[in-house]
């Protein structure tokens, strides 16, 4: 029995048991054990081998703003002072507190 290794089950699109190869897998419960990241537990009909799946966020995307319909997708860089400026003088911060 050969088991495959973390990397490559990544690599292979993680469909199947790194133990025997079937591709009926069940995901189990899932746990947030930091708000960047999600444990799966994974388990395999066919052997009875079970694992955990790792995912970290890496990223946002489809970022809307508020309630003003303006969809900015993803901000890859901080915004220089300029365009802070432009995006501030648009969309005034609100006053919450009052
Ligand atoms: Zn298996």
């Amino acid at each position: 029995m050969k088991i495959k290794s973390s990397e490559t089950y990544v690599a292979q699109g993680a469909a199947y048991c790194p133990v025997c190869g079937s591709d009926d897998l069940r995901a189990g419960d899932t746990e947030y054990p930091s708000t960047r990241e999600i444990v799966q537990q994974i388990t395999c009909g066919s052997c009875g081998s079970h694992w955990n799946e790792l995912y970290k966020l890496h990223s946002y995307a489809d970022l809307e703003v508020g309630d003003t319909g303006v969809f900015v997708g993803a901000v890859t860089r901080n915004l220089t002072e300029e365009e802070q400026k432009a995006f501030d003088s648009i969309f005034p911060e609100r006053d919450d507190e009052g």
